[in-house]
């Protein structure tokens, strides 16, 4: 039996940074359970690797709150670990007057939550910085970047495991018992003891809380997110990111265009209900997944409240001519040929039993275990100072002793 101080059930950027926090502030033994024979396999390198600024985020909440100092240290991160990085900008374009109102109310979000720099541009001002991009007005917030997701996490990774993290990989955990104090996880190969347990298993938190007890309100629904990447002679089209104006009621951003720290230009994503939990197409499903969603009244709730949104998602995910006009909606050039097939994400979206898409990201915390849920975007950019909050104030005093 294997020995240690703590365990981190998961191995993206999440699990990655809070690994990086404990081991920068004590000196206890730690290990990093991941499923995938690498780091970083799931979401935290199938996104689209946009550091944001932190306007979008409803003020005093948690995305709100590490969102712009995210933005901030994971740039410095980057420069100082040789993580590619660049700092392009993002730009919101308005079509119209009624966009215009919700451009002005994503400023007022943006100075409440101190985004450095943010404005509205005009119509001019909106050619110079995109001169293919159609709109009337846009919101410019220049700490907008993008970095390569990939060699981030295993930066992260490597980075801590050089501090002293032991990462065992290929190692699902498959049970976890709890006793006189004392956490047992099982995994595969090994049988792994500790006094604290930290879960961030990304799109399966919510079955880790449920094997260790935990009886939550929510359960994660699988939203897929397609991207379709332009033909190179088409990528003069966008020198940055550009995104349309947000659907209030959702917590997606709408299909936006971005170039790619290694200059692709990548379009979406879509958000569509998946049929599994890992289903990265169309074509992919899990039985038990479906049976997992249909039996969950939060989902039917979800698609009642929704049902418009996402039935026209739906049928979208499979018309590639649907999301061409959404992207033609910002850049009137672009046609059909100059899309090709490009990576799917999966957002681990928490419902509650309400039928309610839970916004900000949550923290669980039981005995000595501490569950991140709901760790969708922007949960990369606020990764490192998230990472801090959740060892400072439900790990550390736990560990101290
Ligand atoms: C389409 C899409 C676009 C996005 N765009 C952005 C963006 O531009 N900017 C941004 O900041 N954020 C973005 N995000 C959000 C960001 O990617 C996530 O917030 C972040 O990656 C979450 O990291 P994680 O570590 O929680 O999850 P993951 O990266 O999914 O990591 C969880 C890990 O747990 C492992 N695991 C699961 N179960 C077990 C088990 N039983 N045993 C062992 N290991 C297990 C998995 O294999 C996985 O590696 C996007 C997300 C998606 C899906």
């Amino acid at each position: 039996m294997k020995e240690y101080d703590i365990i981190i059930i998961g191995g993206g950027i999440i699990g990655c940074a809070i690994a990086k926090s404990i081991i920068s502030k004590t000196k206890k033994k730690v290990v990093v359970l991941e499923k995938e024979n690498h780091v970083g396999e799931h979401a935290s390198s199938r996104n689209s690797g946009v550091i944001h600024s932190g306007f979008y985020y409803k003020p005093n909440s948690l995305k709100a709150r590490f969102c712009v100092e995210g933005n901030k240290k994971l740039l410095e991160y980057c420069l100082l670990n040789n993580v590619p990085y660049k700092k392009t900008g993002t730009l919101v374009v308005a079509k119209n007057e009624h966009d215009s109102e919700t451009l002005y109310k994503l400023l007022d979000r943006g100075k409440i939550n101190n985004v450095p720099g943010i404005k509205i541009v005009n119509n001019d001002e909106l050619r110079k910085i995109e001169p293919y991009v159609k709109g009337k007005k846009g919101l410019y917030s220049p700490t907008g970047s993008i970095v390569n997701s990939k060699i981030l996490v295993k930066t992260m990774a490597a980075e801590t495991k050089n501090n002293g993290v032991n990462f065992l990989l290929g190692e699902k955990v498959l049970k976890i018992t709890q006793k006189n104090g004392q956490i047992l996880v099982n995994t595969k190969n090994y049988e792994i003891k500790s006094k604290y347990l930290i879960n961030c298993a990304g799109i399966y938190a919510d079955r880790i809380a449920n094997l260790t007890g935990l009886k939550l309100n929510y359960r994660i629904i699988p939203f897929r997110g397609k991207y379709y990447q332009l033909i190179k002679e088409k990528s003069f089209l966008i020198k940055s990111m550009v995104y349309p104006i947000p659907d209030p009621n959702l917590p997606f951003l709408g299909i936006h265009i971005t170039r790619t720290i290694d200059n692709n230009i990548i379009v979406g994503p879509n958000a569509v209900l998946a049929f599994g939990r890992e289903a990265y197409s169309n074509k992919q499903f899990s039985i038990s997944d479906i049976k997992d969603i249909i039996s969950y009244d939060g989902f039917w709730k979800m698609m009642l409240l929704n049902s418009v949104k996402m039935k026209n998602e739906f049928i979208q995910s499979f018309s590639k001519g649907k999301f061409v006009e959404q992207a033609q909606n910002l850049i009137p050039n672009l046609k059909s040929a100059d899309f090709q097939e490009g990576y799917s994400g999966i957002r681990a979206q928490l419902v509650d039993r309400n039928g309610e898409l839970v916004d900000d990201l949550i923290i669980k915390n039981q005995n000595n275990i501490t569950h991140i849920l709901n760790a969708v975007s922007p949960g990369m950019t606020c990764s490192l100072p998230f990472a801090d909050y959740v060892v400072n104030n439900y790990v550390k005093n736990s560990i101290s002793n």
